[in-house]
C-alpha cells in the first residue's frame, strides 16, 4: 500500500438512506505514474468517486488512504493542505477567477501555498508556456477560447507540483478536435513527470491513450 499514491480500500457512498448506493464497495489503488481513465455513463458515479478521492467528500464507509497514510485520521486543516500541495483538480468546467488574468489564476495556489509572488510568478509563466500559452499570460478567462481557459485550468492544477491530478471530464465542454489536442498535452506533461491521474471521461478514445480503463456501473469499479 505504501508505494501507492492513492488507494480507496472498500469504499461504498450513499448521498442519503432513502437513495441507492452510488460506489458500492469499491477498491482502487494507484501508483506512482499510473494514468487512469474512469469511464461510465452519466449519473454512474464518476463524480462522486473523484470528490471522494481528492477528499471533497467522504464517503459512508471504507478508507482513503494518500501515500500509505490513512485520510480519515487526518484534521481538515491537514486535509486541506494536502489538497492544496498533493493534488490538482481539472473539472469540465474551468472554475477561473473572472477578475483575474491566466498568469494570476495559476499563481493564486502557490501563493496559498506561500510560495513568493517572484517564484510563482515564473513557475506560472512556465506551466502557461508548457500548454501553450505564453502568448497569452495577461488575458482575462472572458477573453479565451474554451480551449485555452482548460489549458489554464491544467496549468492552475500543476502548480503545486501534485503527486495526484483528478479531473473530471476535462474535455467534456469543449469540440472533438479541441478535446484530442488539450489532451494530448495533458498526456505529453504528464509524461514528463511521475505524476499520477485518474480521469473521468466518456471518450473511449481518450480513454485508450491511457495505462488503465475503468468502468464504473451499479456502483461496482470493472477494469477493462
Ligand atoms: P457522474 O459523474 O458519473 O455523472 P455522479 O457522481 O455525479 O455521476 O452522480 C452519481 C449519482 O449520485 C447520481 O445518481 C446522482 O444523482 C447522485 N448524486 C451526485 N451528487 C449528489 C449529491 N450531492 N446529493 C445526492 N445525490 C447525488
Ligand atoms: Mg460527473
Amino acid at each position: 500500500m505504501r508505494n501507492n499514491i492513492i488507494s480507496l480500500n472498500n469504499v461504498s457512498k450513499q448521498y442519503s438512506k432513502k437513495d441507492a448506493f452510488v460506489l458500492n464497495d469499491v477498491s482502487l489503488a494507484v501508483g506512482s505514474s499510473e494514468f487512469i481513465a474512469l469511464l461510465g455513463p452519466s449519473g454512474s458515479g464518476k463524480s462522486t468517486l473523484l470528490h471522494i478521492a481528492g477528499l471533497l467528500d467522504k464517503q459512508t464507509s471504507g478508507d482513503v488512504f494518500i501515500e500509505g497514510k490513512n485520510t480519515a485520521k487526518m484534521s481538515d486543516n491537514e486535509k486541506t493542505f494536502l489538497r492544496l500541495l498533493k493534488i490538482g483538480f481539472v473539472y469540465q468546467y474551468h472554475h477561473l477567477l473572472q477578475e483575474f488574468t491566466a498568469l494570476e489564476n495559476v499563481m493564486l495556489p502557490m501563493l496559498a501555498a506561500r510560495v513568493s509572488t517572484k517564484e510563482a510568478k515564473e513557475k506560472a509563466e512556465h506551466l502557461l508556456k508548457t500548454v501553450k500559452l505564453d502568448h497569452k499570460f495577461d488575458f482575462f478567462p472572458s477573453e479565451l477560447s474554451g480551449g485555452q481557459k482548460q489549458r489554464v485550468a491544467i496549468a492552475r492544477a500543476l502548480a503545486n507540483d501534485p503527486i495526484l491530478l483528478l479531473a473530471d471530464e476535462p474535455t467534456g465542454n469543449l469540440d472533438p478536435e479541441t478535446a484530442v489536442t488539450v489532451f494530448d498535452d495533458l498526456t505529453e506533461i504528464m509524461s514528463k513527470t511521475k505524476m499520477s491521474a485518474i480521469i473521468a471521461t466518456h471518450n473511449y478514445e481518450l480513454a485508450n491513450k491511457m495505462n488503465k480503463k475503468y468502468l464504473i456501473a451499479d456502483g461496482k469499479l470493472l477494469e477493462k
